[in-house]
């Protein structure tokens, strides 16, 4: 019998292990009993995995302007094209707009040719759309962009804070092990979201705050926490800022949250008399104009009870992607540099330039997602090479990204499908591996590495994205720093870079894996690090020693702003979107399991019946959202889940599933000025009966 190969969802950040089997008809997929995230578990959509991997739709050979070519044809093509826009209108004229869905080595290639070799750092993800405040606020406390947790933390916690996460559905087996652990010792859950949501099924407390209010109920906690004694003066030695974040904090406004007072009570006693505390945070945190400020907020009431680093107790951030941790630890932002290193800091730029012995080196940082689809916009970004996402409705103002893509002179779209939205606007498709059918790595939230295996042949002309990035790298005359024998070869380059981390007192060195065999590499087991000399690293911050230039961490004075878009006559509705349990994204993969599209079939808005009631909107009635940027149509939902004058659509369908309900083109593109993560729960439209 065929011995099941081990692999990696790719889904959800939790980053499940699976096991893959071919068969006759597909794949056959199983949870991994020995991975640490998951230990056989598997949601839905993991376990639908084995439906997915047709090749209905697949993109199989490249095209250049609409018609199939060759890869000596396209890749030369974008080759000179890049070559041609960096020699006539200078490096910042091109950019990478890239995914937290690549492998780790592909994301690291794309980083170095674009910022050592191209010269430029417009390089973005979509993970700026996904946890950019988590990165802000990380670094802003910690001074690196560290998880402090692990899963493990989750299951010793007597009490786990979700601070705007349905983690129910977005992450389900954490879900699934948080509710064990419940049964188990009796964990209390608390959920603090505006909607309510399937993860207040098995909570004890639900705070239904007040959209964007979160910094303003997390002030109050601090000063809950300063008033009854609960701060832990000695941690406070490895902690700066204070005094003047909880001035801040006793400044702060609760009536903002429009909480009842006596929740608030109850959630704050729970948080004081318990130690063991974990703060799970997610989305509803991080995609809002004042993300990073609401992160600070939340760290500030765990640095000011020491309550981090130490077993079930501290605060984690919760990422959307497979692989948007490795991105981050690649520099896949555009104000990062490799290894959790900083492109504002000269010191570190010199240590990179010096460890690829590029030509040269971006001197600032690049423009992040939204700014960088204007630039495209308006001309200035006139070569633009998208991975594996789907800007043109993914993105907030989404009818403007799609104009722009447009409008530019040459875009480059590598996928797996030509059949999304973006991909139909590119001058070059770019066919590519799949899951499944290509091999590397991904970094899980819990800083876990795992290998993605390829199990199935890589059908047509496809190739991996590292192979692709790496052929346009030599084509455009820089043969040595990109000449590759395989996936493995990069990533011994990458945990060799990572040793520079270590040496300038930052926390990604991974370098203890830069020796890997061949074999080796193959046989990766999931590995947490840190890791030196192979062997997995203990905790951060336990000691209290922090990565800021004392060694100490930085507690934050942070206000409450309200979301930027404000409702009124013309817009009196506050949207929220996200995701459902069933669907991926764009729904490139998940929408070919007849499976998960029984669960919801249709684009839907929640309303309030209230609200429904004065709208004279009826369930199944055809609901129009219109906002300042655009408008879409989908079906009535009527559910107290969600409060008067708020609503919820999924981002889930496009172009391609249901052009009409393109949700993301209702979104504002307003940003938070630190992280430039987009406000995509808060923007503003009215409701009719269509
Ligand atoms: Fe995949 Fe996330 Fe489900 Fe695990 S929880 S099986 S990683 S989608």
């Amino acid at each position: 019998m065929t011995q099941p190969i081990r692999s990696t969802c790719p889904y959800c950040g939790t980053g499940c292990g699976v096991l893959l089997t071919p068969t006759e008809n597909g794949l056959e997929v199983k949870g991994d009993p020995d991975h640490p995230a998951n230990y056989g578990r598997l949601c839905s959509k993991g376990s639908a995995l084995g439906e997915t991997v047709g090749l209905g739709g697949r993109l199989l050979a490249p095209q250049v302007h609409g018609q199939e070519s060759d890869w000596d044809t396209a890749l030369q093509l974008v080759a000179d094209k890049f070559a041609a826009s960096i020699r006539d209108h200078g490096p910042d004229s091109v950019a990478f707009y890239l995914s937290g869905q690549l492998l780790t080595e592909d994301y690291y290639l794309a980083n170095k040719l674009i910022k050592g070799y191209m010269g430029t750092a417009n390089v973005d993800t979509n993970s700026r759309l996904c946890m950019a405040s988590t990165v802000a606020g990380h670094k802003r406390a910690f001074g690196t962009d560290t998880v402090p947790q692990t899963y493990e933390d989750i299951e010793s916690a007597d009490l786990v804070v979700l601070v705007g996460s349905n983690l129910a559905w977005c992450h389900p087996v954490l879900y699934q092990r948080l509710i064990a652990a419940k049964a188990e010792r009796g964990t209390k859950i608390v959920v603090i979201d505006p909607r309510r949501t399937a993860t207040c099924d098995g909570a004890d407390l639900h705070l239904p705050l007040e959209a964007g209010s979160d910094v303003a109920l997390f002030n109050h906690l601090l000063a809950q926490i300063y008033e009854q004694g609960a701060v832990d003066a000695e941690f406070l030695a490895h902690v700066n800022g204070f005094d003047a974040a909880l001035a801040a904090a006793f400044n702060s406004d609760l009536s903002v949250t429009k909480l009842d007072p006596d929740l608030v009570r109850q959630f704050c006693n729970l948080f004081l008399r318990t130690e063991k505390t974990v703060t799970i945070f997610s989305q509803g945190v991080n995609q809002s104009s004042a993300g990073a400020d609401k992160v600070n907020a939340i760290l500030n009431c765990h640095l000011a009870t020491g309550r981090i680093g130490k077993p079930g107790c501290g605060p984690l951030s919760v990422t959307g992607q497979p692989n948007a941790m490795g991105g981050r630890e690649v520099g896949g932002l555009a104000n990062m540099l490799a290894c959790h290193l900083d492109i504002e800091n000269a010191q570190h730029r010199d240590a990179v330039q010096g460890f690829w012995q590029s030509p040269c080196m971006p001197q600032a940082a690049g423009l992040k997602a939204v700014d960088m689809f204007r630039a495209v916009g308006d001309g200035r970004i006139k070569a633009l090479w998208i991975i594996h996402t789907n800007p043109a409705v993914s993105m907030p103002d989404a009818s403007a990204v799609r104009d722009a893509i447009a409008g530019c002179d040459f875009v480059v779209v590598s996928d797996v499908t030509g059949q999304t939205d973006t991909a139909r606007l590119a001058d070059v498709l770019l066919p590519a591996s799949a899951w499944a059918e290509k091999s590397g790595t991904v970094t899980n939230t819990d800083r876990t590495i795992s290998r993605q295996r390829a199990v199935l042949p890589e059908p047509g002309f496809t190739r991996p994205d590292w192979a692709q990035l790496a052929e346009v790298g030599r084509r455009m005359g820089w043969e040595e720093a990109f000449t590759y024998a395989s996936e493995a070869d990069v990533f011994r380059e990458y945990a060799a870079l990572s040793a520079i981390s270590g040496d300038l007192g930052k926390d990604f060195d991974i370098s203890g894996l830069a020796t890997l065999s061949d074999e080796a590499y193959d046989d990766l087991s999931p590995t947490r690090w840190p890791i030196a000399d192979h062997k997995q690293g203990g905790r951060f911050f336990a000691d209290g020693q922090f990565f800021h230039a004392d060694g100490k961490a930085k507690m934050l004075a942070v206000t409450h702003r309200p979301p930027v878009a404000r409702t009124g006559p013309r817009y009196p509705f506050r949207l929220n979107t996200g995701r459902v349990r069933d669907q991926w994204h764009t729904m490139t993969r998940t929408a070919r399991s007849p499976r998960l599209s029984a669960h919801l079939a249709e684009p839907f808005v929640e309303i309030n019946p209230t609200d429904a009631r004065q709208l004279e909107i009826k369930a199944n009635d055809l609901v129009q959202l219109k906002s300042p940027q655009g408008s879409a149509v989908m079906r009535a939902r009527i559910t107290d889940a969600v409060q008067t004058g708020a609503l919820f659509a999924p981002i889930h369908w496009t172009g391609e599933t249901a052009p009409a309900a393109r949700i993301c083109d209702t979104v504002a593109g307003e940003v938070d000025p630190v992280s430039g993560q987009p406000e995509s729960k808060a923007s503003v439209v009215s409701a009719t009966r269509f």
